[in-house]
Formats: structure tokens, sequence, C-alpha cells
């Protein structure tokens, strides 16, 4: 039993992605024994490396849109879930854009990728999906990728909300409304505001709105970086008095009664899996 996020990176957006400011790996989440890997951007392997996590135990990949801070790992990560390419096994889930291209946008994932897999689903908002046991909500985005969603993992615990990449408005922060966890994309901090992501001042309303019990920063961009995530997150808790934090790399999450932050133990050196060949 259990619910724990492993953050494989917390950077997001261009420059950050570009340079490595922070990893970009996405999230890596243990349900129930089972592992579920969203979003694998760049950083994603050597992460999993340096925490000495085989990749052939992941069970299913979601990749929430096209846009290469969440997805350009995802085919190696699939390599891994069907052990090698030998073993036709995982689920991969996926925005239109992701699994079938629209317009100028994807697919990322290749046909022989897609071929690998036990099954290949493409989610709209609304769809509710059963990913190994577990019931997940695709929610609205508001993003230049116009297929992007959202999600609401449903915990044995409470609801454990990870807001893709969107611009504010009401109507997306509602759909969270019931959140326990609220895994929040800040790209920018105050007063920057870009289009299509969340600046602090949007972090500030959607938390009044949803008022979770924890809220965490992530996908930050670097000019955010720059000014210090802890102060940002800070500044939101004071306004609101609601618990929240800026992730950093290899953060863990374990949400059960309580919710407990930690690192995860990372190794140096070489290392080859005993699933290796
Ligand atoms: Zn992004
Ligand atoms: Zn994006």
């Amino acid at each position: 039993m259990g619910f724990r996020i492993t953050f494989l990176g917390t950077g997001g957006g261009r420059h950050t992605t570009m340079y490595q400011v922070r990893s970009t790996g996405g999230m890596l989440i243990e349900h129930d024994g089972r592992f579920l890997h969203v979003d694998p951007g760049p950083g994603a392997l050597t992460q999993m490396h340096r925490i000495r996590y085989d990749l052939t135990r992941t069970d299913s990949v979601i990749v929430s849109h096209c846009h290469p801070d969440h997805y350009s790992d995802a085919e190696s990560v699939i390599e891994g879930m069907t052990r090698g390419g030998w073993t036709r096994r995982g689920s991969l889930y996926g925005s239109q854009t992701v699994l079938r291209g629209n317009g100028r946008l994807g697919p990322c994932i290749s046909d022989y990728h897609q071929g690998i897999v036990s099954s290949v689903s493409v989610f709209e908002p609304g769809d509710v999906l059963d990913v190994d046991g577990m019931r997940v909500d695709i929610c609205r985005a508001d993003h230049s990728d116009p297929t992007n969603v959202g999600f609401r993992f449903h915990t044995a615990d409470g609801i454990v909300s990870y807001v893709s990449d969107t611009a504010y408005s009401d109507e997306i922060a509602d759909q969270y409304i019931g959140s326990r966890v609220l895994l929040l994309p800040v790209t920018t901090p105050t007063g920057n505001r870009i289009k299509y992501h969340l600046c602090t001042d949007d972090a500030l309303t959607f938390v009044e709105r949803v008022r979770p019990e924890l809220v965490i920063f992530i996908h930050l961009g670097v000019v955010i970086i720059r000014r210090g995530p802890d102060k940002e997150a800070e500044s939101v808790e004071r306004a609101t008095g609601i618990r929240t934090i800026a992730a950093h790399d290899l953060m863990v999450l374990d949400v059960g009664r309580e919710l407990k932050l930690s690192d995860a133990k990372t190794f140096e050196g070489e290392w080859i899996p005993d699933s290796s060949p």
C-alpha cells in the first residue's frame, strides 16, 4: 500500500531544460507496488541511474503533451518498460499530439515504440483512466500545445493533482478542488507572467481557490530559479496559510495518513542492473 512520488526533475521551460539548470525528468510514482512514470523529459534516465532505479520495473508511462521537457526520454523509458524491447508489456498514455500528432506538433513517440507496449491510449479532458488499478482523471489545460491536460491521481489517502503546463483561469483551477496535494508548474516568479504558463501570482490565486493541504512548485524556469523558488513558495504560504514549498530534484513525497517529505538516496559511479544482459 502507499503512494510515493520521486521528483526526477523539477525544472521546466526551454532554458532550464537546455542547460539542465535543474533536471527535467518528470515524476516517478510508486502506487501499491506498481510504477508509473509521468512526463519523462531530459534527465529522467540519468536521475534513475543516480537513485539505482531499474526502469524495467516501470509498468506505465504518461506523457502529458508534446514539448521536449515532458517527452524527450520517453522512448528510452519505453525500451526499459519492455525489457529492452523484447517483452511486450506496459501501458502508454498520451495526448493527441504525443501519440498521433496534430498540425505541426508530434507525434513525439515513434510508431516502433508505440508498437512494443501492451496498450496505447490517447486521452482527452473528461476521461477517467485505470492505470494499474489507480483511478486517474484527465483535466483541461490551456497551453500552447492545445491537447495538453492535467491529472488527478486518486490515492487511498486523497487526491494528488499534477497540473501540467497551463495558463490560469478560474475554470482550470476549479477542476482541482478537493485535491489534498497540488503539484503546480510555476514557470516564472511574481510579476513575470508569460503566456500559457503559471507565475507565482497565478499560483496564489490557484491555491486560494483549491485550498489543498500541501502545494508543491515544480517545472521551475530559469527566472524563478534565479529569484529563489523557496522565497516565491513562502510568499504564497504567507498569503494563503497553506503549506507551500518549492520542490528540489530527487525530493520524495509519501502520501499516507501523513504527508512526508524526504530525499531519495543517491549513488555515484557505474551501475549495471541485474536485469541487464
Ligand atoms: Zn513544460
Ligand atoms: Zn509545455
